[in-house]
C-alpha cells in the first residue's frame, strides 16, 4: 500500500511549499475524498530582512509572481472543498491551532534556510508527520547508485542515470489547457501548463531547442519553464512526460533530447544540495576550497547597476533589473565577470541573483554560482568566460547589447 493510502481517514493539514500545484502531487492526486484535508502556506521570515549590502532578499517581482501563485492555488483548493490558509509569520500559524491534526504533510526542501523553517514548523507539530520529496525529475530513493556515491561531477552522473532510465513517471498527467497563450509570466499552474502547451503543441519550438537556447532576445528561445519549476507550478516529471509524449508522437531529436539534458543539470544540484547542506552556501564551497575573493562594495554596485563598462555584463544585469530575467548565457557571463574579472566574492553575486531573479531557486543557483568560482562541482579550476568573445558569437550584430544599453 502506497504511504499515502494509509492517510485516507486521518485528518490531514497540509503545508505547501515549492509544490504549489493540484495536479501531479504527492497528496492531492492521490486522496479522492478531501473532506479531512486543509492545508496552508507560510511565508519565510527571512524575506522581511535585507541583505547586509542593502537589498531586499526577495525582489517585488518575484513575490508578485510567489503571491500570484499562492492565490491561484487558494482558488483551486475552494473548488476542491479544501479550507486553506496563508499565514505571514509562524506566531499566526501557532495562534491558528491548525497543527492539531493526526498529520502534517509537507514536502521536504534541503536549502540551509529551508531546513531552518521546517524545523519550526516540526516544533508547533512534532508528532505524526508525513514528508515527501519530489521537486526532483529522479525519485532519491531510486538512483542506480547510493546517493552518498553520488558522481561529483555531472558528466558520469548523467551517464549513468541515463542509462539507467530510471525517470520518474507522473502520478497524473496535467491535460494541458485549450487556450493559446503564448508566454505569460503570472506565478500559478494554469500559466505553467499554457507555457508548456505553447511551448511543445502550439508553436513545436522543442524541436529546435538545441539551436535556440544560447540566444538572449524574447521569450522563444528556450522554455523559460524555470520560474514555475522553481515553486512547483509544475513538475520536473510533467515537464518529462510531456517530452516524451512528443518525442513519440512527433518528433525525437538532439534538441527533445538536450531537455532532457538540462532537466538532470536541475536534478544534479538538487541532490548535490541534500549531500552537501549548508557547504552550498559558503564561501569556500563545497570543495573547502581557499580563493581569494574581495568585498568592495562600490565595485559590487557598479556590476549590479550595470555600469561596469562591459557591454555585454551591463546589458545583462539591466534586462534582469527590469524585468527580473536573464538567459542562462547571460548568466554565466555577468557570474564569471563578477568573479573573475572584479574579484568580488561570488556570493555577493549569488545573493543579489537569489533577490533579482523570479526563478530563484537555492540549488540551481548558488550550485552554478560555485561551479563557475571554482569551489563547486567543476573539475577545471577557472571557468572564466572571455565577456568580449562571448558577445561576439551570441550577439554578433549587437542587437542585444544595443537593447538594453539605448
Ligand atoms: C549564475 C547562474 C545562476 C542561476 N540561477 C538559477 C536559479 O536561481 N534558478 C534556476 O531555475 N536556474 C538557475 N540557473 C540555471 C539556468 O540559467 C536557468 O535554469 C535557465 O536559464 C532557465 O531558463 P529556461 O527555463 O528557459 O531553461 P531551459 O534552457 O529551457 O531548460 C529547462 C530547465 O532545465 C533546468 N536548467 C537549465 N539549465 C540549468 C542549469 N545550468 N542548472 C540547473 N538547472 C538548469 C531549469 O529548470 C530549466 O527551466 C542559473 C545559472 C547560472 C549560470
Amino acid at each position: 500500500m502506497n504511504a499515502v493510502e494509509e492517510l485516507k481517514n486521518k485528518r490531514i493539514v497540509h503545508w505547501f511549499r515549492k509544490d504549489q500545484r493540484v495536479s501531479d502531487h504527492e497528496i492531492f492526486s492521490r486522496l479522492v475524498n478531501f473532506e479531512h484535508v486543509t492545508a496552508f502556506y507560510l511565508h519565510e521570515d527571512r524575506y522581511k530582512s535585507m541583505h547586509s549590502l542593502g537589498f531586499p532578499w526577495i525582489s517585488d517581482k518575484r513575490k508578485t509572481f510567489l503571491n500570484e501563485s499562492i492565490l491561484e492555488l487558494a482558488a483551486k483548493l475552494d473548488s476542491l472543498g479544501v479550507d486553506f490558509q496563508i499565514f505571514k509569520n509562524l506566531k499566526d500559524l501557532e495562534a491558528s491551532k491548525l497543527l492539531g491534526a493526526d498529520v502534517l504533510t509537507y514536502q521536504k526542501l534541503d536549502g540551509t534556510e529551508e531546513r531552518k523553517q521546517e524545523k519550526l514548523v516540526l516544533e508547533l507539530h512534532p508528532s505524526n508527520v508525513f514528508s515527501f520529496d519530489d521537486f526532483t525529475l529522479i525519485d532519491k530513493n531510486n538512483l542506480p547508485f547510493e546517493l552518498k556515491h553520488m558522481p561529483q561531477t555531472f558528466t558520469p552522473f548523467k551517464n549513468q542515470i541515463g542509462e539507467s532510465g530510471r525517470y520518474s513517471k507522473t502520478i497524473d498527467l496535467p491535460a494541458l489547457p485549450l487556450s493559446s497563450i503564448s508566454f505569460e509570466l503570472r506565478g500559478g499552474e494554469n500559466p505553467a501548463l499554457n507555457r508548456l502547451k505553447y511551448y511543445f503543441n502550439d508553436s513545436n519550438l522543442i524541436a529546435t531547442y538545441k539551436e535556440t537556447r544560447n540566444r538572449m532576445i524574447g521569450t522563444d528561445y528556450s522554455s523559460r519553464l524555470s520560474p514555475w519549476l522553481a515553486l512547483g507550478n509544475v513538475s520536473a516529471r510533467t515537464v518529462f512526460d510531456y517530452i516524451v509524449k512528443y518525442e513519440s508522437e512527433v518528433v525525437s531529436n538532439e534538441s527533445t533530447y538536450w531537455l532532457i539534458f538540462e532537466l538532470l543539470w536541475r536534478d544534479f544540484f538538487q541532490l548535490q544540495l541534500h549531500i552537501h547542506g549548508d557547504a552550498f552556501f559558503q564561501r569556500k564551497g563545497i570543495q573547502g576550497k581557499e580563493i581569494r575573493f574581495s568585498q568592495n562594495d562600490k565595485v559590487f554596485w557598479k556590476w549590479a547597476n550595470g555600469e561596469t563598462g562591459d557591454d555585454l555584463v551591463d546589458a545583462n544585469i539591466r534586462e534582469l533589473n527590469a524585468t527580473g530575467w536573464m538567459s542562462n548565457r547571460g548568466r554565466q557571463n555577468v557570474a564569471s565577470y563578477l568573479i573573475h574579472n572584479l574579484s568580488i566574492d561570488w556570493r555577493w553575486g549569488a545573493a543579489y541573483l537569489e533577490s533579482q531573479l523570479i526563478d530563484y531557486d537555492p540549488a540551481s543557483n548558488y550550485g552554478n554560482w560555485m561551479y563557475i568560482a571554482g569551489v563547486g562541482h567543476d573539475p577545471r579550476p577557472s571557468r572564466k568566460l572571455n565577456t568580449k568573445g562571448q558577445a561576439e558569437r551570441y550577439d554578433t550584430e549587437g542587437t542585444y547589447r544595443k537593447l538594453w544599453l539605448r
